[in-house]
């Protein structure tokens, strides 16, 4: 077996001695979460082979610091770091999504209200350059590369390997579940429970603009039953009926494992013969292999919106009105700071601490509105953002008013001068639906 350091060496000398000026897509072992997009030129791309970085490194469990590579799966950290009575901060909600598509993409969960994202609680990461240059960087040294690593997508270099932070963990979690019939009353409980931060895990479910879902969710050493959501049971409806219920730690963190509000397969019948096989690792596998096959058009609007806080009344009343469709997947998350990845003058429109990051997950597609594209629109309007992981219809001027290009510039030029990984805006807006190079 390699030592990490070797996995390394081999990458980086790979780029070293690279004569092609083609782009070049990574390699890795799990399947990718984005958002499927069947024209992705990521697909056709030269490939570097990253798929033996996904080892655990070390755990200190007494420091509470994990070091890892970037295709550890959640799955296997948590079995792994729970053995220590410790997780994770911000733990995805798919079993399979790795460390570091998690940093270079996005991570958001229920532990978001305290803990922002994963890269939140990342401390420092060693980064391949496109030129083969090892760098490690952290708040103290390189801090721009460090802060700019996350949401670009890959495009400033490869993660090779991350350090973070781990938090004490008990082997239950109780999940009481709060309803509440208006916007405002479920935004006091909220806010609430942000300010007070008397809860562990807090997520929701906006079942429609009449029920509002609060789930909070506490730490238990002991329970009089547990639940788990990996066949029959479907999470988030079960949000609705239920009044409480104890699910088992791992089982918690993987409770949308077979889709959040999109769960497959969708019938009683489909889920008595199948559901105990299929999630969304095995859907976006078969997805990878039929893509050619299934056009745009079918597959179902899915995005992530991130609407300050102060703006949710206003983004709901617009969305009632233009896309109207429930349920969402409600996560409160915590700004960490004023990230060096967002431009200025978004960050100038909006101080919240506080943001809500609103999943919409299974909206079909509609001949005459573009959901993606009115969404985008708004967002822009209030100071919102969305994560780049589903369809992108920012022109580049659009898209650099939302993102800092003056910060993705300067590490760019450190990392990729010859724009091997592709730029930000080209990758995710233009490549990622089949256009230009
Ligand atoms: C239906 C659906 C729902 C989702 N819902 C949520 C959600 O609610 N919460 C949430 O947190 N996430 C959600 N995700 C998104 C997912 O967490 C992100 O897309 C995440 O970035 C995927 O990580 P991955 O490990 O699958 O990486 P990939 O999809 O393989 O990669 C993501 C990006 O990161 C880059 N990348 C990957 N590894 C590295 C590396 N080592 N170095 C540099 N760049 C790298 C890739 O090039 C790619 O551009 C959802 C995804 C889907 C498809």
């Amino acid at each position: 077996m390699q030592t990490h350091k070797q996995k390394v060496d081999r990458i980086s000398n790979q780029l070293k001695n690279r004569k092609s000026t083609e782009h070049l897509s990574l390699y890795k072992k799990a399947v990718s979460h984005e958002v499927p997009k069947p024209n992705d030129k990521r697909y056709t791309d030269e490939k570097i082979d990253v798929s033996d970085l996904n080892e655990i490194l070390h755990i200190d469990a007494k420091k509470k610091i994990c070091i890892a590579e970037p295709g550890v799966t959640f799955v296997d950290l948590v079995k792994a770091t729970i053995k220590h009575g410790l997780v994770p901060l911000t733990v995805p909600e798919f079993k399979t999504i790795t460390i570091g598509g998690a940093v270079a993409g996005c991570s958001i969960e229920s532990m978001s209200f305290m803990h922002g994202g994963f890269h939140d609680n990342c401390v420092e990461y060693e980064i391949i350059t496109a030129k083969g240059e090892v760098l490690t960087c952290s708040p103290k040294k390189n801090n721009l590369l460090f802060q700019m690593v996350h949401g670009t997508f890959g495009t400033l270099g490869i993660i090779s390997k991350l350090k973070f932070r781990l938090t004490p963990a008990k082997p239950i979690v109780k999940v009481t579940y709060e309803k509440y019939r208006t916007l405002e009353e479920y935004k006091k409980a909220i806010w609430r429970r942000f300010k007070n931060k008397d809860c562990d895990f807090m997520d929701g479910i906006i079942h429609s603009p009449t029920k509002y879902v609060l789930s909070i969710g506490k730490f238990v050493d002991k329970a009089p039953y547990t639940h788990s959501y990996d066949w029959m049971r479907v999470y988030y409806k079960s949000t609705k009926r239920r009044k409480e219920d104890y699910i088992k730690t791992p089982d918690y963190f993987f409770r949308y494992n077979k889709g959040v509000t999109n769960v497959i397969p969708k019938s009683f019948i489909g889920r008595l013969l199948f559901g105990k096989f299929i999630s969304s690792n095995e859907v976006l596998k078969i997805f990878e292999k039929i893509r050619r096959f299934v056009p745009a058009s079918r597959i179902p609007v899915t995005l992530d919106v991130f609407i300050p806080f102060s703006k949710a009344t206003e983004f709901m009343d617009w969305y009632r009105r233009e896309v109207n469709f429930f349920p969402i997947w409600c996560v409160p998350y915590r700004r960490g700071h004023d990230y060096e990845w967002i431009s200025k003058e978004v960050l100038k429109k909006s101080s919240d601490k506080l943001y809500l990051d609103l999943a919409i997950y299974g909206l079909e597609k509609n001949r005459d509105k573009d959901y993606y594209k009115i969404i985008e629109d708004k967002l822009m309007e209030i100071g919102g953002l969305k994560t780049l992981i589903s369809t992108n219809y920012y022109t580049e001027k659009e898209f650099w008013k939302t993102w800092n290009k003056k910060n993705y510039d300067k590490i760019k030029k450190r990392t990729d001068p010859n724009n091997i990984f592709r730029n930000l805006y080209t990758k995710m807006c233009k490549a990622s639906r089949g256009i230009g190079k």
